[in-house]
């Protein structure tokens, strides 16, 4: 067992754990809100008087760019690391996470010199123009599931808008962070413009939100987190919230959709990452005229799906869930929709006798007024269920207090447009699914939360606009 830095506030420790087997992997430095305390005085004073928000734009992007080099020449790394904090498949991870976060430093490395203003022509002897600067000191309270990426696609923007940052990462999974930090310096950032502060959600991350002098905060996790998160905004100093929470995502199968295709597409979006994401799309919808045919197909394909260590076996397919909170969480979902009277398709029984691993899991005959297709799982479980017409497929596609994600499949192209523009989501997949890049904006409507990460919207987030006003004496022109 390894020990992380005992220097917090309280010298108080906390363990992280192999998912694989629960054994303790590091012990790791318990952030409190005095350890808080300390890292938003460091932001500060690196906002305040430090260099970050005062060097050119291109030079902070040249600095992010050599982070981004770090973090794809440690990328074997950062993907042990996570497989073995979070249960990942560590080729999935060095792919897909670490790739992902590369790429986020790289695109807002581009945009840190194209940070712009407006001219503006005013009515009278004015002229006015805007300002777009760094909102200050950011907050980021990052989840489990995809740390590295989380870690990156927050903390790019506002590295490239000029703010500094506080960070914690999951008390689950607070090692690639400490790992990031450490890449950030020796990219040339300054010291207190990122802090990592590992701790609890309920102390350090509460801190954060509440914190007087933190001007904006970004979140991702539960829905009830973030409702926590913007009570503690408005009780504090009404900070910007920025919310990516849970999702009970649709996939819309039609008739003519490629069947083999289509069932490959089901299972990545439900079991990609054990059904550990936020945009798993765990209520699949398929017509009714190949929908047995699917069924069929469906249980036959999870027959060779591969549960089990996915750091020694490369031919595994699902690693175990992160730890035994979600695990038992997902199993007494499991159990209540059988309770609730769906039928177990496939899977529904925990496997082994050691660690955290749950069989893929397929329920059927299935009602809308369930519990399993009504609350977010966050497993290895899907919900399968049969449609007749379009308008019968958007109308329960949108029948949940979620709006994350969507997936469509069809050739038809009126089909398809018609359906991305009636479900009300942040993202709509079109014969495709979990397709995502650093220039994609992502993020919820409905009670899956509020504000962009990734593409250019996410920097808005860490950039007031400041309008100025000046008179204008003897302009040849108006
Ligand atoms: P999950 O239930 O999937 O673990 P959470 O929403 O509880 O998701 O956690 C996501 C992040 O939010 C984690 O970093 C966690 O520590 C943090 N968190 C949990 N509770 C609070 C809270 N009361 N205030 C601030 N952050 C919190």
């Amino acid at each position: 067992m390894l020990s992380i830095s005992s220097s917090s506030s309280t010298g108080r420790t906390f363990e992280t754990r192999d998912p694989r087997t629960g054994d303790v992997i590091a012990s790791v430095a318990e952030g409190d809100k005095d350890d808080v305390d300390l890292a938003v005085r460091a932001a500060r004073k690196a906002f305040d008087h430090g260099e970050w928000p005062r060097m050119s734009g291109s030079e902070r992007g040249r600095i992010m760019t050599r982070f981004a080099d770090l973090v794809e020449q440690h990328a074997d790394e950062l993907a042990a690391l996570e497989s073995l904090d979070a249960g990942k498949h560590p080729a999935v991870t060095k792919a897909v996470d670490v790739g992902n976060a590369a790429g986020s430093l790289r695109y807002f490395a581009g945009a840190a010199d194209k940070i712009h203003g407006e001219t503006l022509k005013m009515q009278g002897q004015f002229q006015g123009y805007t300002l777009r600067e760094p909102l200050g000191v950011a907050g980021f309270i990052i989840p489990w599931n995809f740390p590295t990426t989380m870690f990156a696609i927050k903390v790019a923007p506002a590295l490239a808008a000029g703010c500094t940052m506080v960070v914690k990462p999951a008390e689950q999974t607070p090692l690639s962070a400490l790992y990031l930090a450490n890449l950030a310096k020796k990219a040339g950032i300054p010291d207190g413009v990122i802090n990592v502060v590992p701790g609890f959600g309920p102390t350090a991350g509460a801190a954060i939100a509440s914190h007087m002098d933190v001007d904006m905060v970004s979140f991702t996790g539960s829905t009830e987190v973030g409702r926590l998160i913007m009570e503690a905004s408005a009780r504090s100093n009404l900070k910007p919230v920025s919310l990516e929470l849970g999702g009970k995502s649709p996939l819309i199968i039609f008739d003519d959709a490629d069947l083999d295709m289509a069932v490959e597409l089901a299972i990545s979006a439900n079991l990609f990452n054990k059904g550990e994401a936020c945009v798993a799309a765990s209520r699949v919808y398929v017509q009714e005229g190949i929908y047995d045919q699917f069924e069929k197909k469906l249980a036959e394909r999870m027959k060779s799906w591969v549960v089990g260590d996915p750091f020694n076996d490369p031919r595994v397919n699902q690693g175990p869930q992160v730890d035994t909170t979600q695990y038992e969480r997902v199993l007494s979902y499991i159990d209540h929709g059988k309770r609730e009277g769906a039928t177990v398709l496939t899977g529904g029984r925990p496997l082994g006798q050691n660690g955290y691993y749950i069989e893929p899991t397929v329920f059927i005959n299935v009602k809308e007024d369930m519990t399993i297709a009504k609350e977010e799982i966050f497993g290895p479980v899907m919900c399968l269920m049969k449609f007749k017409t379009v308008e019968e497929a958007i109308e329960r596609a949108n029948d949940t207090r979620y709006g994350l994600g969507a997936g469509v499949m069809t050739r038809e192209l009126d089909v398809a447009n018609r359906v991305v523009r009636s479900v009300r989501a942040g993202v709509v997949w079109v014969n495709c699914y979990f397709a995502m890049g650093s220039d994609v904006p992502f993020g919820g409507r409905k009670m899956s939360g509020f504000g962009k990460d990734e593409g250019m919207h996410a920097l808005d987030k860490f950039l007031a606009v400041k309008s100025v006003v000046t008179p204008l004496k003897g302009s040849p022109w108006m």
